[in-house]
């Protein structure tokens, strides 16, 4: 498999180091974020949340308590009626519809539940529509796609359609998708939420080594199992995040 990053040293875990979080300078920051519906309804009440360069986090939370409405704004596909968002040092407020998907395509990369793959187009065409806002010219796609592919071993499903693949494979086809960019941050919604015990551990693994490659990711979850294996896990209830904590532990996952 051939690796179009070069993974970064392991980190220097020196016996008794009390935490491994990696975070560099933020990517996106949420401040005081809230968001009302029409008859008083917050699904945010003021959240505020910092994701440095690095991070692998949960943002978990049982139904209702306000994840996707969090993730819709962390993703700028929606805006909170109070409060700010900054990714890769810009406010989405504001922005025209066409700079908002620049902004988007060059900053974020996104992984679905439900994988959100296109039925008539090969793995490889389907990674390579991830490219498609980035500007790169089309001869570059295929070999950028291949090479997301190969990244999360998927180098022998190439030519493969959706329907030929396992819910394991898609969702690593939509991972590969969502990186082929080299994006800043990857928003993962419930990324296992479809798959079996086998699959949603290898989807996790994968996220874990990407990681520790050096992609930034953020994992929305209702699955506290699946939290708990993540270095930071920011719970959020009823709107509000009621806890933010880091793991203490130096032992590489
Ligand atoms: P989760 O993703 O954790 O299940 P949501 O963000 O979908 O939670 O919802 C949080 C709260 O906001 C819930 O009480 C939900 O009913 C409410 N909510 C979400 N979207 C709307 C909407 N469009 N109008 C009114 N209330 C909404």
């Amino acid at each position: 498999m051939s690796l179009p990053h070069t993974a970064p040293a392991a980190e220097d875990t020196a016996a008794g180091a009390p935490l491994v979080l990696r975070s560099g300078p933020p990517v996106l920051t949420v401040r005081n974020a809230t968001k009302a519906y029409h008859g008083g309804v917050k699904a945010l009440d003021n959240v505020s949340l910092t994701i440095g360069e690095g991070e692998l986090l949960a943002i978990v939370g049982p139904s209702g308590s306000g994840k996707s409405t969090l993730l819709n704004i962390m993703g700028t596909l929606d805006l909170p009626t109070d409060g700010s968002v900054e990714i890769g040092g810009k406010d989405p407020a504001g922005l025209s519809d066409r700079r908002l998907s620049a902004l988007r395509g060059r900053w974020l990369g996104f992984v679905f539940q439900q994988f959100h793959l296109t039925e008539g187009l090969s793995a490889a065409e389907n990674v390579a529509t991830g490219l498609l806002y980035a500007g790169v010219p089309r001869r570059e796609r295929r070999p950028l796609a291949v090479a997301a592919l190969e990244r999360v071993g998927l180098g022998h499903r190439i030519g493969h359609l959706p329907h030929q693949l396992s819910g394991g494979e898609r969702q690593r086809v939509a991972i590969a998708r969502a990186l082929v960019n080299r994006p800043a941050l990857v928003l993962a919604d419930e990324p296992t939420g479809a798959l079996d015990t086998a699959n949603s551990k290898a989807v996790l693994d994968l996220l874990i080594r990407l990681n520790a490659e050096g992609t930034t990711i953020a994992v929305i979850t209702h699955e506290r199992d699946l939290a708990a294996r993540l270095p930071r896990r920011v719970e959020i209830r009823d709107g509000r995040i009621v806890a933010d904590t880091a793991a203490h532990t130096g032992s590489p996952q």
